[in-house]
């Protein structure tokens, strides 16, 4: 008798685990958006790697990058033949770069603009005074800023030209100076301040500028360089490398900027050892400068709205008004659903993601953990759960 009611008993429970397993399947109101989520796939946390100026060694850097799979922004002066005096640290003859940056472009890199003649020679203690502002306004012309975009966009296969880096950091502050940036088109323009005070050092943001046109980050990885009595401590990786470690615990973006002609390459070199160190970690999200500031802009503007369940399949309109020139790139959204469910983006099938490490920005493709399912997807797409 004890033993028929415990039977009965364990009948019925399996029963109603059997419904409540089966249950979702059957209905597709299983299906819920959860959120958008902070990074693309999402990643813990975000790496970008910024190089500036156009001499030979940006080559070496672009292959050291390859090596360890870490994504970044080449800012590259476009003047084709600068005179010579100005070839030694800033400028090469570019024309002998387009190749390799055609190269790292197709490889998930970007390349920003660092203007054409690379203007940097003004003087350098009153950052206030008329001289400087003059300085500015008579650099900052549509020859500098629209003539690099454009030969960006004519030498690499890069559909937009999303970031500017200020020459030796000059005029990032200016408001008058930003608005002309903005104006050619440019999203975010990175800074380098202070570099004869040692300012440019660690400026330490783990997050995206609050002023997208005087865009800071977080440390140089570099010797002290270039030609205006420039100070840095002493190279020290670990303690580099504890800087990307705190970044990466808070869940924030670590933003490295490195001059080429102010590193060692080579494995033993600190340059490798600290790309090393960051280097194929599945729960970060490898990206260029300009794509995690549009993919800021996309998670924000982006709506994600249930359309109503045509033959009982759960749908979502994942839209935004953005210029899709600009805005290329994918977001991830966050849904509970059943294991076996596919999902459809304007009817095609999304793929399951096998990778392990996230190093695009405009991938589409589903990935599951446990109950939750991430899709990531372009927007202007209609969302589909079969
Ligand atoms: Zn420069």
């Amino acid at each position: 008798m004890r033993l028929a009611t415990t039977h009965a008993l364990l009948v019925s429970t399996i029963c109603a685990l059997l419904l409540v397993v089966i249950a979702p399947t059957a209905q597709t109101g299983a299906v819920q958006f959860v959120g958008k989520t902070k990074y693309l796939n999402n990643a813990r946390a975000v790496v970008v790697h910024s190089i500036d100026d156009s001499t030979k060694l940006v080559v070496d850097t672009a292959d050291a990058m390859d090596k360890y799979g870490i994504k970044g922004t080449f800012f590259i002066s476009t003047e084709m033949d600068p005179p010579p005096e100005e070839r030694f640290f800033n400028q090469l003859q570019v024309w002998l770069l387009w190749p390799r940056m055609r190269k790292a472009v197709e490889n998930g890199h970007e390349v920003g603009a660092h203007a054409v003649t690379h203007p940097c020679s003004r003087p350098q203690s009153d950052t206030t005074s008329d001289t400087y502002r003059a300085f500015c306004e008579a650099n900052y012309t549509d020859f500098e800023l629209k003539g690099s975009r454009d030969a960006i966009l004519k030498h690499t296969g890069q559909p937009y030209v999303w970031t500017w880096a200020y020459p030796c950091g000059h005029c990032a502050t200016f408001d008058l100076i930003q608005k002309r940036i903005a104006a050619a088109g440019y999203i975010v323009a990175r800074n380098y301040p202070g570099e004869a005070q040692g300012l440019h050092v660690r400026p330490d943001l783990q997050t995206w500028a609050s002023n997208p046109y005087d865009a800071p980050y977080t440390q140089v990885v570099q010797k002290a360089g270039g030609r205006r009595g420039a100070t840095a401590p002493p190279i020290d990786v670990a303690s580099l490398d504890a800087k990307f470690d705190e970044v990466y615990e808070k869940g924030g973006i670590y933003h490295f900027m490195s001059h080429p002609q102010s590193l060692d390459f080579g494995p033993e070199g600190f340059y490798e050892k600290h790309l090393a160190h960051i280097s194929r970690k599945p729960d970060v999200w490898y990206v260029p400068m300009g794509p995690v500031y549009a993919y800021h802009t996309i998670v924000e503007r982006t709506d994600v709205r249930p359309l109503s369940n045509a033959g009982g399949k759960a749908r979502f309109a994942v839209s935004n008004t953005l210029d899709r020139r600009i805005y290329n790139g994918s977001l991830t959204l966050e849904f509970n659903a059943p294991g076996s469910i596919a999902v459809f983006a304007d009817g095609k099938k999304l793929a399951e993601r096998t990778k392990a490490v996230t190093d695009r920005w405009n991938e589409e493709y589903i990935r599951r953990e446990s109950d939750r399912l991430f899709v990531t997807v372009r927007s202007n797409t209609t969302l589909e759960f079969r």
